[in-house]
């Protein structure tokens, strides 16, 4: 099945009981057993929900692993992942992870004897150098935010396989559409599906895809032990999104290549981080590993003045955190998302104030480069 097929087929289809064609909201916490113990494989909707279960089934024929979790947000689903592990082991990370991943790791699970490393895994090296006796797991994000950093997930997934680690990618960015990590040895996948997965900005929910049956139980015991799972109408709402992301993805895509080519051409912007841009660093390790760039770009207008008169000034780009909606987004990290690294990182990492973030959505391309053009003036 290709992949634009399997967004429709994947996954379980429709209701066998009625004929619908869209799989029902199951509202329901219980189970009603014809026996103790006999039931039709539900007992208690923690434990298992048909509408969840078609969302997981979907997502795990996406990812092409072997089982698929759904959780009430892209943390929950990373929280659950990271309690496969056990007091005093390590973790590498990306050092530019998502920054509830990061304060996850700093704030919470140190806590609790886990142990992280943070490091730019776009260099082998540096990974290499930061296994320890302990390490257990490496963590990657690929494309980064904001910087769009591209790590070799099949060099890391490598690494990890000769001294016994979990390869985990964070795959928010690429989505399944562009990016399927498993296939590249990756171990599990996580998604924050509030972004592209769900797609319009209504649902918060994340997922997450393993590639074995000793991870999927171990990840099943853990996903109704701690139980953040996804209600059913959240679980609805992203198979619902999933069903158009092909499409989405696509039109994201256009529309991004034009928004580069003009920024490109514009005299204030002083740098454009996209990984479709054959200057950009990683570009080909990103073109042999996924099958297009995404909509994420960022850009440097040169002073954090300009970067907030350009905020202000826009239409159509809606000033907010979050991306992969259908209505552009456009961001600050200096400010926002970003605000809690201090000045002298952040300059290190490049994230200057005059760094604006967009998430390219689905409007009229003319109507983004017309709104851009007047903002930057
Ligand atoms: C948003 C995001 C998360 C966290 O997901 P939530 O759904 O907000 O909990 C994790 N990773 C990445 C890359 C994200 O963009």
């Amino acid at each position: 099945m290709r992949k634009k097929t399997k967004l429709i087929h994947g996954g379980i289809t429709g209701d066998e009981a009625t004929g619908a064609v869209s799989v029902p909201i199951y509202q329901v916490s219980t189970y009603k057993q014809e026996a103790v113990g006999k039931h039709k494989g539900y007992e208690y909707s923690r434990t298992g929900n048909p509408t969840r279960h078609a969302l997981e089934e979907v997502i795990k024929d996406l990812e092409n692993g072997e089982a698929g979790f759904a959780f009430s947000s892209g943390m929950a689903a990373i929280s659950s992942v990271m309690m496969l592990l056990s007091a005093g082991d390590h973790i590498i990370l990306t050092d530019d992870v998502y920054g509830g991943s990061y304060r996850l790791m700093n704030k919470v699970l140190n806590r609790f004897g886990l142990e992280a490393t943070f490091v730019d895994t776009s260099n082998l090296s540096e990974v290499k150098n930061a296994v320890k006796a302990n390490t257990k797991m490496i963590y990657i994000e690929t494309p980064t935010n904001p910087l769009l950093k591209i790590t070799d997930i099949q060099e890391i997934a490598t690494l990890a396989k000769e001294k016994n680690l979990l390869t985990v990618v964070d795959n928010t960015f690429s989505t399944p559409y562009w990016q399927t990590p498993i296939d590249l040895g990756a171990d599990i996948v996580i998604h924050s599906a509030t972004k592209y997965i769900g797609g319009h900005s209504d649902v918060v929910a994340g997922l997450a895809v393993v590639k074995t049956i000793e991870l999927a139980n171990g990840l099943h015991f853990v996903q109704n032990s701690v139980g953040g799972t996804i209600g059913p109408q959240d679980a609805w709402l992203l198979m619902r999104g999933i069903k158009t992301l092909g499409i989405r993805m696509e039109e994201i895509e256009e529309n991004t290549k034009k928004l580069v080519s003009f920024l490109k051409a514009h005299d204030k912007v002083t740098k454009i981080y996209y990984p479709g841009l054959p200057s950009h660093k990683g570009h080909d390790i990103h073109l042999e590993q996924a099958s297009g760039f995404g909509g994420m770009i960022s850009f440097d207008v040169g002073s954090g003045e300009l970067a907030e008169k350009v905020l202000k000034k826009v239409k159509y780009f809606t000033l907010a955190e979050s991306l992969g909606a259908v209505e552009s987004l456009i961001s600050l990290p200096a400010k926002m998302t970003h605000a809690s690294i201090p000045a002298e990182r952040r300059a290190e990492l490049g994230i200057t104030d005059g760094l604006i973030r967009i998430s390219v959505g689905l409007e009229d391309v003319d109507d983004l480069i017309e709104d851009l053009q007047q903002a930057l003036e």
